[in-house]
């Protein structure tokens, strides 16, 4: 499996996680963060469905969700389905790292998600 290509930075003085990066933390406006990466499956905690996508997509739409993994952190990825009707929140989902488009045909990477059933 391709790693994720994540960063996200921990507080290290109340534990909130950042991604992307904050200059203080949204919090508790403190400074230092310890870099962490996405760990285990993510649980979806919001999700949508987009129409008018960027050049470089082929597909007609695509389904957007926000993952939050076991360590907290939180990024928002492609959803494998092809309707909304097979996603709620709350499923657990396996993360990984793929072209998520192709420009000039150079694959671009990007965070997927598959919902494990
Ligand atoms: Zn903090």
């Amino acid at each position: 499996m391709t790693e994720l290509k994540i960063t996200a930075y921990k507080c290290k003085k109340c534990g909130r996680v950042h991604y992307p990066k904050h200059e203080r933390c949204l919090n508790c406006k403190h400074r230092e963060f310890e870099v962490i990466k996405p760990e285990g499956k993510a649980k979806l905690v919001a999700y949508t469905q987009i129409f008018n996508l960027p050049w470089g997509f082929d597909e007609r739409f695509l389904i957007i969700g926000v993952g939050q993994f076991e360590n907290g952190v939180k990024a928002m990825g492609q959803i494998k389905a092809d309707s909304l009707d097979s996603i709620k929140s709350g499923m657990t989902l396996d993360a990984s790292w793929e072209p998520v488009r192709y420009i000039y045909e150079e694959p671009v990477y990007g965070l997927k998600f598959a919902p494990i059933s």
